[in-house]
């Protein structure tokens, strides 16, 4: 059964996917833990000296960042972010597992804690695939309606909502279709050239184009 990181790698690309399950290659890295680690200790953040938030791995200067804390603090939903009812809750859906790094209660509402920055709007696709995942398999095993997923940037002290619309769900099945094929065939790279810049598997992946580019000239 795929994980919800599977999920949003085949997202991103399926190839990508393909190449960290043969490399066995899925777990997050020291760098993604502590960016993480941030998400668990907002309050504390909001009243740490600037010496102290300059050097941790936040993408603010210290002033920047505590006022975004401030922010978030005037949200309805800050008891449910700075102090959630479940951290790191093992999830097992019908079509997919994984684990929400926080669950607010009443009504149930999982959250996604991205290690990285945000877009201008809303919540990178690949990601929103992932908080679909999560927020159905938290329905599944609660055997309750969940309507949305909190997506988590805490180096940017950003939160956003993913909701789980036609759309969304939508895309989330075309992704789980497509991890599903990868069983049965090697799945294509993906067409946007743009992706491959930041690609973890770009030697193996594009190595032989570039190769056989050097050769030619
Ligand atoms: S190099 Fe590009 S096509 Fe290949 S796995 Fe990475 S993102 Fe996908």
């Amino acid at each position: 059964m795929p994980t919800f990181s599977d999920l949003a790698r085949a997202a991103y690309c399926p190839r990508q996917l393909y190449y960290a399950r043969r490399d066995d290659d899925r777990g997050p890295g020291e760098r993604t833990r502590e960016r993480r680690e941030l998400a668990f200790r907002y309050p504390a953040l909001a009243d740490a000296p600037p010496e102290r938030l300059a050097a941790l791995p936040v993408d603010l200067d210290p002033p920047a960042y505590r006022a975004r804390l401030r922010a978030l603090a005037g949200r309805d939903d800050w008891p449910a972010i700075a102090d959630p009812d479940g951290r790191a809750v093992r999830l097992d859906g019908k079509d997919c597992r994984g684990v929400a790094h926080k669950v607010s209660e009443a009504p149930p509402v999982p959250t996604f804690v991205s290690p990285g920055r945000p877009p201008d709007r809303g919540v990178w696709a690949p990601q929103r695939v992932r908080a679909v995942a999560t927020a159905l398999a938290l329905a599944w095993e609660r055997e309750q309606p969940v309507e949305r997923c909190r997506v988590e940037y805490p180096a940017s002290a950003v939160v956003r909502s993913v909701r789980l619309t036609g759309g969304n769900r939508r895309r989330y099945r075309r992704t789980l279709r497509t991890v599903r094929r990868m069983e049965r065939e090697t799945p294509p790279r993906t067409d946007d050239h743009a992706k491959c810049g930041s690609c973890p598997y770009r030697e193996p992946c594009r190595g032989k184009t570039r190769s056989l580019r050097s050769r030619l000239f």
